[in-house]
């Protein structure tokens, strides 16, 4: 966690750059107030109640209302729309509706668009520069049943024989192009309903800054004047006061409507609406969201689903988040954030992200940075150090797969430590970091779990998990769920916490620890004690932890916000290796959360015995969730295993639990023989194709001196920035 004080040290050594850093996009784009002469404009599928809505709102805000269709439409062409679409024909009928929207100009009103005016790009342009584009997101069941009551039988596209259904999916990509915010409607909403939820919406708009974000050990009764927004918090990832960046006001709370809403979307549009209500919209424009999320989960992941759960046996499901470009659950949150942090990444400096990694971070992390492209690819790179000896066969090949690009591994002739070491010592030196700022206009930075952009992501697998059920009719909405999660550093524990905030009907969250388990101490005992507690090696080395740097955030969650608590808390754990939260919120922790751990040969006769009775092959980690799962579910609602890895990526531990004899020395052949054990899940083609490359190309290898790292971060560099600008 020093790290990324060390970072910010960087960033103010980097006086070139610091000039623009003042001038980051979350300032530049500071609204102009919309209150006074812009426009709200309503948009909307036909039957979206666009103009009873508008008349709604414009009361309710004593502002002038303006219908397109009444009042510049058939105004203009002195005869019905529906008469003019029948005379001219879809095609004409579009040119001439938007040339009547571009000869139009108003302000300070409430304007209720036409159905079709987002298909004309130009007339489009020249109203959203007037004001706020808000999009009526009404459920298209709704919208049919209210066309047929109002006999609407003319909407542009009918005429060529499409259905309604077809013309309502196709009209969405354009909505989706031009709204500044979404208002998602549950189904039955009434038109009071979506008008107070416009109101709440433009409202969200207008007030960027009440969506901050506070350090978890700020001190709450000195509330300090310094608005940090998403931005700020994905550059500098660590407070500067060594606590972690949550949310202000915690997340939104969706209702049961909405939810319904999500049930039948695919993984990348449920992700789209649930972080549009996390991210404002001037830190991050809906468009560009969509961007983003669909080049991470639109075809990157194996499987369409993303994160698919699937049944295992009586009432337990495993969420499969292993089906990204490295095979475990990290991509899910690395194959956004790099863009979301290139975005935020002020203008005109080059960033350089290191990382010191002995297990999955590596390869998740050189996955999601060499997916950039264009000017964030030019100026954003990554470099991954890694031990030599200290990570398994696969990770490497996996890691050793990116030798040129943005993003790239160099393996250490040394261990973890030396690597963490080394470039902490490299962000604390200001004349290294002022020389690469001044001869290169370049600024290091991180990536860790601890950065907000990280976490976030991760709330939509949860969510998707329990729409999944829903869907496949295991549940009713509403009904509990408990998720069961292998922890380490509480990032996946802590989104389930957070997708719970926000309404998804999470009972329980269970934590699941190896034998390093003290997480599972301290939320049975309330105690968090390091002393004498050595790090042992297991199966399952992805959750071997002593400081589980998410649970800082869990604490600040369940004490409501109690800075000075969690400052005292974990300034005793860096002093005295120890803390113990006072007995009301042990009671706190233990309402949220139930946790248990699982021995070695536990986790191995899991793999073993699930395979025997379903054919199903878990990886390690999975498998401890599922010991712990069985001791501690009450049977009474269903379990959701996060499944964190594909069982080929911790191979040797998976043929010593199923004993099998004759284990290939080769990692792809590994991975071919166990692909004929198991008869689920599939293999993962993905790592497989990395695993042969990885192994053809070789990689370079550092002497264990900090003189060589640094040499090679320069070299990295030139390589990467200076050839390509
Ligand atoms: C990183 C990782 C974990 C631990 O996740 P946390 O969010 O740190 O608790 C569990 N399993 C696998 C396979 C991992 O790579």
């Amino acid at each position: 966690m020093g790290l990324l004080n060390a970072s910010q040290l960087a960033l103010r050594a980097a006086t070139c750059c610091l000039r623009h850093f003042s001038t980051s996009k979350s300032w530049l784009s500071t609204k102009a107030s919309l209150v006074g002469d812009r426009n709200i404009l309503l948009m909307g599928p036909p039957g979206a109640g666009k103009t009873t809505v508008g008349r709604i709102v414009a009361h309710r805000l004593g502002l002038p209302a303006v219908d397109i269709d009444d009042d510049v439409l058939e105004t203009t062409w002195r005869m019905p729309v529906a008469a003019k679409l029948a005379a001219v024909g879809g095609e004409r009928f579009l040119e001439e509706e938007g040339q009547a929207l571009c000869n139009f100009s108003t302000s300070g009103c409430v304007v209720s668009l036409t159905g079709s005016n987002p298909l004309h790009a130009a007339a489009m342009q020249h109203v959203k520069e007037s004001g706020l584009v808000v999009y009526l997101d009404v459920d298209s069941e709704d919208i049919m049943q209210r066309l047929a009551r109002m006999h609407v039988n003319r909407i542009v596209g009918q005429e060529a024989g499409a259905s309604m259904r077809d013309i309502l999916r196709y009209r969405r990509q354009f909505y989706e192009k031009w709204l500044d915010v979404r208002v998602l409607c549950g189904r039955g909403d009434t038109q009071e309903d979506i008008a107070e939820k416009v109101l709440k919406a433009v409202d969200r708009y207008l007030n960027h800054a009440a969506e901050t974000y506070v350090s978890t050990r700020s001190d709450s009764v000195e509330p300090s004047n310094q608005k940090t927004h998403f931005s700020d918090v994905v550059v500098e990832g660590l407070a500067t006061d060594g606590g972690l960046y949550v949310p202000k006001n915690g997340f939104p709370n969706i209702d049961a409507p909405e939810w319904l809403r999500l049930v039948d979307m695919s993984y990348p549009e449920r992700a789209l609406v649930l972080l549009e209500k996390c991210i404002h919209p001037l830190d991050i424009s809906a468009l560009d969201l969509r961007t983003m999320i669909f080049k991470a989960y639109g075809s990157t992941f194996s499987s369409e689903a993303v994160a698919p759960v699937k049944h295992l046996i009586h009432n337990q499901y495993v969420q499969e988040l292993f089906h990204g470009p490295t095979a475990s659950f990290k991509d899910l949150a690395l194959q956004l954030m790099p863009q979301l942090f290139a975005h935020c990444l002020p203008p005109m400096c080059n960033y350089l992200i290191l990382v010191a990694t002995s297990g999955d971070t590596g390869s998740a992390v050189l996955s999601g940075f060499s997916r950039l492209s264009g000017t964030d690819r030019h100026r954003t790179g990554v470099l991954v150090f890694f031990p030599e000896e200290g990570v398994s066969e696969i990770q490497k090949l996996q890691m050793t797969s990116f030798r040129e690009g943005n993003a790239r591994a160099a393996s250490v002739l040394s261990d973890f430590d030396f690597c963490q070491r080394a470039i902490k010592r490299m962000f604390g030196e200001s004349g290294l970091t002022g020389h690469l700022a001044v001869e290169y206009g370049t600024v290091l930075s991180t990536a860790n779990s601890i950065n907000w952009a990280r976490l976030l992501p991760q709330v939509v697998y949860h969510s998707s998990a329990y729409l999944d059920l829903c869907r496949d009719g295991v549940i009713n909405f509403g009904e509990p769920v408990d998720v069961c999660i292998p922890t380490g550093n509480f990032g996946n524990a802590m989104s389930a916490v957070y997708a719970k905030q926000m309404g998804v009907p999470i009972r329980r969250v269970i934590c699941a620890s190896n034998h390093n388990h003290v997480v599972t101490d301290f939320i049975t005992t309330g105690e968090y004690d390091l002393r004498g507690r050595p790090l042992v090696p297991s199966h399952s080395p992805a959750i071997d932890i002593l400081k589980s740097s998410n649970l800082e955030r869990f604490i600040y969650y369940v004490s409501h916000g109690d800075g000075r608590l969690v400052k005292e808390l974990f300034t005793s754990l860096d002093a005295r290796q120890h803390f113990r939260v006072p007995e009301p919120l042990l009671g706190r922790v233990q309402q949220e959360a139930l946790a248990g751990w699982c021995s070695e040969d536990d986790c191995l006769a899991a793999v073993q015995s699930v395979h025997a009775r379903t054919g199903y092959v878990m990886d390690t980690h999975t498998a401890v969730a599922k010991v712990v799962a069985d001791r501690l579910q009450d049977g009474s609602c269903p379990v959701v295993l996060c499944s964190t890895a594909h069982y080929g990526k911790f191979a040797p531990a998976v043929f010593k639990a199923l004993r099998i004899q004759n284990v290939p020395e080769d990692p792809v052949e590994q991975l071919k023989t166990l692909a004929s054990t198991a008869s689920r899940p599939e293999t993962h083609r993905d790592m497989m194709t990395r695993l042969e490359e990885g192994g053809r190309r070789g990689h370079s290898v550092c002497q264990a001196e900090y003189d060589v790292l640094v040499e090679e971060v320069e070299s990295m560099i030139q390589d990467c920035f200076l050839k390509v600008t």
